[in-house]
């Protein structure tokens, strides 16, 4: 639009054209006051009845909230408006009349189910505290990229329509390709490790994954973001310094960039960006831990898998992020690399927070013979690979890295109990639409 003011932008003295959203029209008899928002924030509108224009007042007071409208006049100091300055209208234009009966309530002052704001995220995101969210993700985003950048990583973009899953197994969306069974990709980790192979070395994504995970989990997504990292020449103890240096940039970017979306979400005072140096606790420490906190019915065993409740149990007792490494090798996938010294031990590790996991990662296995028999031993036909595998015939240096979930780390580093609160439009079992 020519020549339009933001609200935040309107100084007294000035003669603007505002456009935005009615948020509330407050009718105090002989004064009446329009709140128009926009993306910056909110104006006062002042209607004096009997000194303005009849049709001008009629129009201004007779709009329905969430109308898109447009006001031209001039910005006034007034104490008493809500940012210290008011709008003297001149002319305003109804630009997009809203139908009276709104499905959800901008305002927020009625509360509504999770499920009706998914459906209506167009009014939903009217809410200062869910705007507030994913301008937040887009921040962390920003300093996500800006850290990769850091350690000389490059940004890569792999293919979502596949021929074979990264592992295979149920957790594949099958779809069809020109009469051919394709899939929807349900990790980047077997393109980003052709591409760390290749002279990039050192590359990281931020795109989609689809899994078909049959669970309904207020942490599980059936599309979710992965952010990805992969690096020649590193091994895993380098991987996770990445991780760390990554999880803890996304907080300080928060905690300096995004002061106002914190206050509307209630979180200012409380924010704390955490330490670097997150413990790294072996596999077999975790398990004892786990087990001396006495939370579980059953006491773990050597090749067990964290449950949802040991985490927490293990979470609640470390109190903060941490890492788990030296997985027994059953437990982690054929592509993570195995301890020289110990074949039952691999260099893969999560890294939790206190509440779930964020990342998963490790050194790759980059010897052929044995990437070959890790697929067999994994009960995958190595020759539906082969253009993944042949590539480790022709100079494939050692590497290592981990892929983290956008949204459980937004989810974490907010206090989101339901990860589809980060999601514009979350995809699960029961949402295809929008
Ligand atoms: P979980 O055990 O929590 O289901 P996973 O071990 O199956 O996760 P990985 O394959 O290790 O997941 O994926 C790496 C990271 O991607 C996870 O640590 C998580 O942050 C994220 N992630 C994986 N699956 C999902 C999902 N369905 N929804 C949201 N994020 C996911
Ligand atoms: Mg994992």
């Amino acid at each position: 639009m020519e020549d339009r003011t933001y609200t935040a932008d309107a100084e007294p003295g000035d003669s603007v054209t505002v456009a935005g959203w009615v948020h509330e029209v407050r009718d105090l008899g002989g004064i009446a006051f329009l709140i128009l928002r926009d993306s910056t924030g909110k104006i006062q509108v002042k209607f004096e009845k009997d000194e303005m224009d009849d049709d001008l007042v009629e129009t201004g007071l007779g709009v329905h909230r969430e109308s898109v409208v447009s006001v031209s006049g001039d910005v006034e100091e007034e104490d008493r408006a809500p940012t210290g300055v008011e709008i003297v209208p001149q002319s305003l234009e109804v630009i997009s009349e809203a139908d009276p009966e709104l499905p959800l309530d901008p305002s927020g002052k009625v509360d509504a189910e999770l499920s009706t704001r998914l459906d209506n995220r167009t009014l939903d995101l009217r809410k200062d505290e869910v705007k507030a969210v994913f301008e937040i993700r887009a921040e962390i985003q920003r300093a996500v990229r800006e850290t990769f950048r850091t350690h000389d990583c490059t940004e890569i973009n792999t293919p979502k329509i596949v021929a074979t899953g990264t592992e295979g197994g149920t957790e594949l969306f099958p779809i069809t390709y020109f009469g051919e069974e394709a899939f929807m990709n349900q990790s980047p980790q077997l393109f980003k490790q052709l591409i760390a192979g290749s002279g990039v070395e050192r590359v990281f994504e931020i795109g989609p994954i689809f899994r078909a995970e049959e669970h309904n989990t207020p942490r599980h997504l059936n599309e979710a973001t992965s952010i990805d990292f992969e690096g020649a020449f590193c091994d895993h103890n380098d991987a996770m310094d990445v991780a760390e240096d990554v999880v803890v940039a996304a907080y300080e970017a928060v905690a300096e960039n995004c002061e106002e979306q914190l206050e509307a979400l209630d979180l200012a005072a409380e924010f704390e960006v955490p330490d670097a140096d997150f413990p790294r606790i072996s596999y077999e420490e975790a398990i004892e831990r786990v087990n001396a906190t006495g939370a579980l019915d059953e006491q773990l065993v050597w090749g067990d898998d964290l449950s949802t409740e040991a985490e927490k149990a293990l979470g609640d007792d470390v109190g903060g992020h941490y890492f788990v490494t030296d997985w027994p090798s059953e437990v982690k996938p054929f592509y993570i690399m195995d301890h020289e010294d110990d074949e039952q031990l691999s260099t893969g590790f999560d890294l939790m927070h206190p509440d779930l996991e964020l990342v998963s990662g490790g050194q790759r296995e980059h010897r052929y013979d044995q990437l070959i028999e890790g697929f067999e031993q994994q009960g995958l036909n190595p020759d539906e690979f082969e253009y993944y595998t042949k590539m480790f015939k022709y100079g494939m240096p050692p590497h290592a890295g981990w892929g983290m979930g956008a949204e459980r780390l937004v989810m974490t580093i907010l206090g989101l109990e339901n990860i589809r609160e980060a999601v514009l439009f979350p995809r699960d079992r029961q949402r295809l639409s929008p």
